[in-house]
């Protein structure tokens, strides 16, 4: 672990004064995530850097320091979550009249409706804080965007309340607006630790992971919010070290499950912790916010280790041939089954693609994953091996064009040529939308003579997010009395609503919300309040927002109908013609082949030119409106097409 990524946890124990005082029903100590508890020699360090001293608002449960000293750690954290909350608003809770109570108010930011940047702001009293922070990525309707955020508008608006970020885990529709939001507001971060590995990769390109404040949670700790609390509990998806979050506030539990499914093997780690979310189903949940992704699938996921199963069969359907596996770089439980059936079958790995190769040593460094010394070789030396005893581990399993694996098929890549040697493995379904590029991929790979296994032709893959019959126990065991379905599209989120009726949650306690509305929830009640400024903000290179929808319909006509630039010089004096009409196509005609059309386009500006001139028209837009008018209706009766015309007018 970097010294950037500080420690936020208590250093000391509650006073024994605390513990004799604390209530009973106060939470008892959380399973420690192997993952997370993995011991670092580096770790001791940490506790010389409590962030929320210095912070002043920060106060999580001590609980710290892995396997060895387990069982003393239960001890002390027992309990200590919440009695260390100065305020002590958990325990007043319970005196105070509900009419007196502040209401708690959810905004949508992002993540409703739509797969990708999720964002979502609770507000009670003067005390907010933010859950994730992602981004999506562009629809082929927009051209040249790179990237799609959420609107800070609202967050910006009310910096001043805002005590923190918490994330759930690693993924990019969960982390990957959070740099631009710092620039905007330097809060606080909260997130395990390899969820705070990537983002601090993100902020160092980024140039502020300097004087960012990240701290690391693990499950059961808690981070006060002002009036707020957020408890991390542990849950499987397809990245380890995601969290679940229950959030304490004066109306009552509201647990956030965010990305999840029951993985009841899981490849490290430990299963969902539902007991957990049972024991907050018996304490009373006012409202649960779960998990849609998935919601039209019947039955259960499978668990990530079926995976590994078929890469065992399929490794041995290889024989002499080179093996190339593509998939998610963030899979990282994916990436370890690989590395192990490898050195099952006596096979040296290497890894292509920048972001594999920055996933792979962030998994390495933090204790993720665990490779064998020897096993990994630079892609640089990898033809000094056989054939037979090779695999790569690549990039592109969506059929993204600058990936590695595209760039094989397309004979483009600079280390790795593929032909009849190679047995290649997507290991990853397309997400929808892609179909055809990994399809195009599947086709140039196979041109090349590779045998290509891909979706559902062996269990190469399984989904991170939970099928009906998970999201019903997660439904049955919180018991919600408000029930808000997430991270879906329209469908997604509907479908689980039917899923919670059937589970015997009235319909009225249901709400299917959308970006920019506000939920108000109180110990009795769950509705809409009004709206917030919310949407998408688009990032082309280093501009964020200035690609607005004028541009993306300037672009999108530039791609359909191609470019005509007219230039002319007038006389100042007279506005006559002095030069030109020259005409330049660009994405529009062949100009030789359309010589014809384009003298008579000439002629035609000229015509129009002289017109004004004749009519004392000198009014640059009113003389540039006609030429394109004219012109545009010419080429339009000639070629059915409009393409975009620039006309450019001097005087001399
Ligand atoms: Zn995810
Ligand atoms: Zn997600």
């Amino acid at each position: 672990m970097t010294p950037e990524i500080k420690n936020a946890l208590l250093g000391s124990s509650p006073s024994k004064q605390e513990e004799k005082t604390a209530p009973p029903s106060q939470p008892r100590q959380k399973k420690v995530n192997k993952a997370a508890a993995a011991p670092k020699p580096k770790a001791s360090a940490k506790k010389e850097k409590p962030v929320q001293k210095k912070e002043g608002k920060a106060k999580e449960q001590a609980k710290q320091q892995p396997r060895q000293s387990a069982k003393q750690g239960k001890e002390k954290s027992a309990g200590t979550g919440r009695q260390r909350n100065p305020r002590g608003k958990q325990d007043k809770r319970s005196r105070i009249p509900a009419k007196d109570q502040k209401p708690v108010r959810i905004y949508y930011l992002g993540g409703l409706n739509e797969i990708g940047k999720n964002m979502t702001l609770f507000e009670c009293g003067d005390d907010m804080f933010i859950v994730d922070c992602g981004l999506a990525f562009p629809d082929d309707d927009m051209l040249g965007v790179d990237l799609v955020i959420p609107d800070f508008t609202f967050v910006e608006r009310n910096k001043d309340k805002i005590r923190g970020v918490v994330l759930t885990h690693g993924h990019e529709d969960h982390i990957g607006s959070l740099p631009y939001l710092l620039k905007q507001i330097n809060v606080p971060v909260y997130g395990t630790r390899l969820t705070l590995g990537l983002v601090e990769g993100k902020l160092r390109e980024h140039g502020i992971l300097n004087k960012a404040k990240l701290n690391v949670i693990h499950p059961g700790d808690v981070v006060q919010m002002g009036c707020m609390s957020v408890e991390a509990i542990h849950v499987n998806h397809s990245i380890p070290d995601a969290v679940a979050f229950a959030i304490r506030t004066p109306s009552g539990t509201i647990v956030m499950t965010g990305d999840f499914k029951i993985d009841c093997t899981p490849i490290q780690g430990e299963m969902i912790d539902l007991a957990r979310f049972a024991e907050l189903g018996k304490e009373g949940v006012l409202a649960l916010m779960a998990d849609s992704t998935n919601a039209e699938r019947p039955g259960y996921t499978k668990s990530e280790r079926s995976v590994g199963e078929s890469f065992d069969a399929l490794f041995k359907k290889a024989e002499h041939r080179r093996i190339i596996i593509a998939t998610f770089a963030s899979n990282v439980h994916r990436v370890q089954q690989i590395i192990d059936a490898a050195v099952h079958y006596g096979r040296k790995v290497a890894v292509s693609g920048r972001s594999m190769v920055n996933v792979v040593n962030i998994g390495m460094e933090l204790g993720y994953l665990s490779v064998p010394d020897g096993v990994l070789v630079d892609i640089d030396v990898l033809n000094r091996y056989p054939k037979d005893q090779v695999v790569i581990i690549t990039t592109g399993s969506q059929g993204e064009p600058m990936s590695a694996l595209t760039r094989m098929a397309m004979s483009d890549h600079r280390k790795v040529v593929v032909g009849p040697d190679d047995y290649i493995i997507i290991s990853a379904n397309p997400i929808p939308g892609n179909e055809k590029t990994v399809g195009h991929v599947v086709n140039e790979l196979m041109k090349h003579g590779c045998e290509v296994v891909y979706e559902k032709m062996y269990e190469v893959h399984v989904s991170g997010h939970a099928c009906q019959e998970e999201l019903k126990i997660m439904l049955g065991i919180v018991k919600p009395k408000f029930f808000i379905p997430v991270h879906g599209e329209q469908k997604h989120l509907h479908k689980h609503m039917v899923l919670a009726k059937g589970m015997g949650i009235p319909a009225d306690h249901i709400l299917i919300s959308e970006i920019g509305k506000v939920v108000e929830l109180t110990p009795n009640s769950m509705k809409v309040v009004g709206t917030v400024p919310a949407g998408r903000v688009l990032v082309d290179g280093l501009g964020v927002g200035d690609v607005g929808s004028i541009v993306l319909r300037d672009r999108k006509h530039l791609a359909e109908d191609g470019l005509i630039v007219v230039v002319a010089s007038i006389d100042a004096e007279s506005g006559f013609v002095v030069s030109g009409p020259d005409i330049v196509s660009r994405g529009f005609v062949y100009v030789r082949e359309s010589e014809m059309l384009m003298d008579d386009a000439k002629r035609l500006v000229r015509r129009v030119l002289e017109d004004c001139a004749d009519k004392n028209v000198r009014e640059w837009g009113t003389i540039k409106n006609r030429v394109r008018e004219d012109l545009s209706r010419l080429l339009y009766e000639r070629t059915k097409r409009s393409p975009m015309i620039l006309p450019i007018i001097m005087e001399v």
